[in-house]
């Protein structure tokens, strides 16, 4: 009896998922399309569903909601406060080049409308980090790293040695102390191994160079997080050194252990941040581990060449380092991306279960 009901249970909730229309058709969204995402900073929370009234919206357009989707590209540094102090729901020219901009900076394809991979871009948790005041390299137009304005690094006399410390009032209950130490340790050798720049933890918070600790909400500096997902974390240009954390995510060491769906892994978050400590700015190298979103269920730790050429450009290469031995790291992470790619879509799954269904009712 029991194998009967969930035999039928399971083709009945699996042909709801063949009839349902799916609302981006052009691509499948981020795991963590269900949940509750802040898309901004004012106070207003959105979810996913509500950007479906966007799809493919482009100038002269009137969309209602518009206007909190422009304080969402206000907020990394798209598109200036108008005159009125009030954004519209219009579609303008404006926005229209604020769209591109953005485009341009993620990777995406330049429509300067809200296509679905744009709409799933701005829905995937990121780092509070602007994208756009930072000094790309005009020369090379192969170069996808950028720098924050002026191109500010640590000059210190080499051997350079950066001291970091943790905050003792501003951590989370629910990993222990030193495997944070232990997260931070490998993000910060990652860096270590490419540019003659060593790191060392000291004890003494307000010495250190390079100060971390999770916060909630607004915290003291400008730049307040904003609750689960959003924003992740943010770090400043050199030679600030505050690498800050959203203490309201859900922050994982290992996926098997924390099975959230909602889960962000600490040690991709930390060694994208320690990147800005150092002096970078986002990459629109999607693969890159200074690509300004991250997914949640993720994990994205190793170094590019993006990454690397961008860093060696500040601080010179580690005698160590060998190009070779990172070309090899990233052919394996490519193998290991296709293996993820072919598990089977929603709508794979769907169009299975539709198949079975109609052969079952024929009979
Ligand atoms: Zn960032
Ligand atoms: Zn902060």
């Amino acid at each position: 009896m029991f194998q009967i009901f969930s035999y039928y249970s399971f083709l009945i909730s699996l042909s709801f998922l063949c009839l349902s229309r799916p609302s981006f058709p052009a691509r499948i969204l981020p795991d963590s399309s269900s949940t509750v995402i802040t898309v901004d900073t004012h106070n207003t929370t959105t979810t996913w569903h509500e950007f479906t009234r966007f799809l493919d919206a482009g100038k002269g357009s009137q969309v209602s909601g518009m206007s909190e989707l422009k304080k969402y590209f206000n907020r990394f540094g798209y598109l200036p406060i108008p005159d009125t102090n009030n954004f519209t729901d219009i579609f303008d020219k404006q926005f229209e080049s604020a769209v591109i901009a953005y485009q341009t900076n993620l990777g995406l394809l330049v429509t300067g409308k809200l296509d679905s991979d744009t709409i799933s871009t701005i829905v995937s948790p990121r780092c509070g980090v602007g994208d756009t005041k930072t000094h790309n390299s005009t020369f090379h137009v192969t170069k996808h790293f950028a720098y924050f304005y002026g191109k500010p690094r640590w000059a210190r006399q080499a051997p350079v040695i950066l001291t970091y410390a943790f905050s003792q009032n501003h951590m989370i209950d629910y990993i222990g102390l030193n495997d944070i130490k232990t997260v931070f340790k490998h993000a910060f050798s990652r860096w270590a191994q490419v540019i003659p720049v060593s790191f060392m933890e000291i004890e003494d918070y307000p010495s250190a160079d390079i100060r971390i600790g999770f916060y909630h909400r607004d915290h003291g500096d400008g730049e307040p997080f904003d609750g689960a997902l959003g924003v992740l974390a943010h770090a400043f240009s050199p030679e600030n050194g505050r690498l800050h954390l959203d203490a309201s995510e859900t922050w994982a060491l290992d996926f098997e252990k924390t099975k959230s769906r909602v889960a962000v892994d600490l040690e991709s978050v930390a060694t994208h941040e320690i990147g800005h400590v150092l002096g970078l700015a986002h990459s629109s190298v999607k693969e890159a581990v200074m690509y300004p979103s991250l997914s949640p269920g993720t994990k994205k730790v190793d170094l590019k060449i993006d990454d690397v050429k961008g860093v060696q450009a500040l601080y010179g290469s580690n005698p160590n380092f060998t190009f070779s031995s990172l070309l090899a790291s990233e052919n394996s992470f490519n193998k290991g991306i296709g293996l993820r790619n072919t598990r089977p879509s929603k709508w794979t799954i769907s169009l299975v279960v539709g198949i079975l269904i109609l052969f079952l009712c024929t009979k």
